[in-house]
């Protein structure tokens, strides 16, 4: 196994600016889970091995590294895939197994699909897992006793919490920064949030997915520079699929439609451009500068629900 290889986004003291991918195929969004059946997928063309070649590719030539939060579907089945990322320098993290969102699980099986997910990744690339996202930020008020479970297997930072109001996720009045989330039974731990933006009054989304390839580059740009000045790490997510405009169509309804093909034919310019003017960096590269960082506890599994 090769040693990650020194990026310039990894400037120590400097911006923290933290680029994540989750790494899924393109049929098992949550936007098709009502017509696509977790059974259904190995019936579908896989499509992430040449979008990933893609990504690591811009990583590579911007001096940039990134975290992947890998579903272990994927893992599963392109093994060889997950060992090109991690020999490339990049940050392997979990994505859970089967992209269920966390509110369908009990905590039982949601500790399963945690335990079975960070085994197959560490057993793959010979590296600790420290990192979890839920599919869908799908980690609520309601499903608050995730992050006990999270805190529980130990760990080390979380990022499926978004600080927004959503008709799927969200938690409008989590912090928008990283923060130390604690969990109903009292399990803690770093909390990174998708980047948002303050404006009139409420978080509005700035800092991946769909409000990537929504909002004008300029938008994304703002908010970073805003996190920056304030000192704080800005947290970008995206998905490989959301680089790959030639997907096949799927069934779903037409405003999943509209989310799910949003703008994809400009996702990879854009990535391309943002990347140009600033580095970034996984978070297991800058982790310990974010933990040493004052930090602001906050309670999930009350208030807002
Ligand atoms: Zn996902």
């Amino acid at each position: 196994m090769t040693s990650p290889k020194e990026t310039v986004g990894d400037t120590s003291g400097g911006p923290i600016r933290l680029l994540s991918f989750d790494l899924e195929e393109y049929f098992q969004v949550e936007a098709a889970a009502a017509k696509v059946a977790p059974g259904q997928w190995d019936a579908f063309a896989r499509r992430l091995p040449a979008a990933v070649d893609r990504i690591l590719e811009l990583l590579e030539s911007r001096g940039s590294s990134a975290t992947f939060f890998v579903l272990g579907w994927v893992a599963q089945r392109q093994p060889e895939l997950i060992r090109r990322i991690a020999g490339t320098g990049h940050e392997i993290a979990s994505h859970g197994m089967g992209h269920a969102m966390v509110g369908r699980l009990t905590a039982e099986e949601f500790r399963q699909d945690l335990l079975a997910s960070r085994g197959l990744l560490e057993d793959l690339t010979g590296r600790p897992v420290a990192g979890y996202r839920a599919p869908t930020f799908s980690i609520t008020h309601q499903t608050a006793w995730a992050l006990d479970v999270l805190a529980e297997a130990g760990f080390a930072y979380d990022s499926s919490i978004f600080p927004i109001r959503h008709d799927r996720y969200g938690v409008p009045d989590a912090p928008r920064f990283a923060h130390l989330a604690t969990g109903p039974g009292g399990g803690q731990l770093l909390e990174l949030p998708p980047l948002t933006m303050r404006a009139m009054g409420v978080n509005l989304p700035a800092g991946g997915g769909g409000y990537f390839r929504l909002l004008p580059l300029a938008v994304t740009r703002a908010a970073i520079g805003r996190a920056v000045r304030l000192g704080r790490p800005a947290m970008i997510y995206l998905h490989p699929w959301e680089l790959d405009p030639l997907q096949p169509e799927l069934p779903m309804s037409g405003l999943n439609r509209f989310r799910h093909r949003l703008g994809l034919a400009r996702t990879e310019s854009k990535l391309r451009s943002l990347l140009e003017r600033c580095a970034f960096t996984s978070v297991a590269r800058r982790l310990a500068e974010i933990r040493a960082g004052a930090m602001e506890v906050f309670r999930y599994g009350r208030g807002d629900r």
